[in-house]
């Protein structure tokens, strides 16, 4: 019964872009207030309907390196020529409180965090064919050829490391796969380890001798 499993779990969620995986998310903080999810720092430009501070605090190279030196990471990657990391104070200092947090990043960081971290649970999350992939990343077909191309080069890199993570949600439907998601939270949180702790009184009560 150690104090670790009083701390909230931490979730690692990955997923080629077009799986769905940040409007699942999203969804996920909305029907579980449990769960929390890292801002990520990145150097990408902001896009249109991003806000800085919500979807990422978005900083310039130079301030990103001198964080890297700093160590104030948890992880950090290069994702195609931009930097991204997640602050490593505010993840730990949640799962001190007790809160479950979810972080939305790719195969690299994943692997830097499950070698930190083992206790993680990490998650990975496809769409349901190579097809549904193309027509989502491909959108309303106003895209150069080259670029689509590179989107999905990018999305086949990200694939071929799936296997490494503890679960796989397809998102063919959206609602089931937000089940799923929820589903791999709400037995983390069922597992001895953790309910254990949770209701220690109530077990010693129900096996006192009469
Ligand atoms: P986007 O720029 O489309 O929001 O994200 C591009 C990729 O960067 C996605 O795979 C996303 O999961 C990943 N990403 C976002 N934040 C982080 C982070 O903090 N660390 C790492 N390693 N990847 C991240």
């Amino acid at each position: 019964m150690s104090q670790e499993s009083e701390q909230g779990t931490l979730y690692v969620i990955s997923a080629p872009s077009g799986a769905g995986k940040t409007s699942l998310v999203a969804q996920m903080l909305k029907q579980d207030r449990k769960l929390g999810v890292s801002v990520s720092h990145t150097t990408r430009p902001m896009r249109t309907g991003e806000q800085d501070g919500v979807n990422y605090h978005f900083v310039t190279r130079e301030a990103f390196e001198a964080m890297i030196s700093r160590g104030d990471f948890l992880e950090h990657a290069d994702v195609f020529g931009n930097y991204y990391g997640t602050s490593q104070v505010w993840v730990k200092q949640t799962l001190a409180t007790g809160q479950d947090v979810i972080l939305e990043i790719d195969w690299q960081g994943a692997e830097q965090v499950r070698h930190l971290m083992p206790d993680c649970v990490s998650i990975f999350i496809v769409p349901p064919s190579p097809e549904a992939l193309k027509d989502r990343l491909t959108g309303r077909g106003t895209d150069a050829p080259e670029v689509v191309a590179r989107r999905l080069n990018e999305a086949a890199d990200e694939c071929s490391h799936a296997v490494e993570f503890d679960y796989l949600v397809v998102n063919d439907d959206f609602d089931t796969a937000l089940d799923d998601l929820l589903a791999i939270v709400r037995c983390h949180r069922l597992r001895m380890q953790t309910q254990q702790v949770r209701h220690s009184g109530l077990l010693i009560r129900l096996s006192e001798r009469h």
